[in-house]
């Protein structure tokens, strides 16, 4: 996948995306689940995060302590030593990684903590989660980071096009 491509055409499109936004913001919200889960197995059917990575790369997760505790047992470390080697807090006062990429992605875009990373590591990019009128901002916002994000945005702005 070329993340250079990418980056450009999400920022250039974002503009639309965000018009989009808006109409979404008039539509009921189970309706609204209706729209982007099924695109969203779709989307994900077709792209392989093997490729891509881009969400390990360029942002961070939130630890919630059970995502703490969970990975300083792997490591054979206390909570609060994971804290301290890897984490800091943002403005919102949760915990988040020092420093992007994360520093359990592999080379080859693996993760060498996969089977214990954080919640919202195996949540995201939440496109098929309940509510994704709670959501819209944040979906927004991730058009720019996730390919798969960005493509839902383009096949449902050409629905609202129609
Ligand atoms: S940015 Fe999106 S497509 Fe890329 S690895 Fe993360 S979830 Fe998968
Ligand atoms: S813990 Fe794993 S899945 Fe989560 S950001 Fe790091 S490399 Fe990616």
């Amino acid at each position: 996948m070329n993340l250079d491509n990418f980056k450009l055409n999400s920022q250039n499109t974002y503009s639309i995306h965000k018009k989009t936004v808006d109409k979404l913001r008039k539509v009921k919200p189970h309706q609204l689940d209706k729209l982007f889960h099924p695109m969203h197995e779709q989307v994900f059917s077709e792209i392989d995060c093997l490729h891509c990575a881009n969400c390990c790369k360029t942002t961070s997760p939130i630890f919630l302590q059970p995502d703490i505790d969970r990975l300083a047992r792997l490591f054979r470390m206390k909570s609060s030593e994971f804290v301290e080697t890897y984490l800091r807090r943002d403005e919102e006062g949760d915990f988040v990684l020092l420093q992007a990429p994360c520093p359990f992605l592999g080379e080859d875009n693996r993760c060498f903590v996969y089977e214990e990373r954080p919640k919202a590591c195996r949540e995201y990019p939440h496109t098929n989660r309940k509510n994704m009128y709670g959501i819209l901002n944040l979906t927004l916002q991730n058009t720019l980071v996730c390919p798969a994000v960005f493509k839902i945005f383009q096949e449902i702005s050409k629905e609202f096009r129609k």
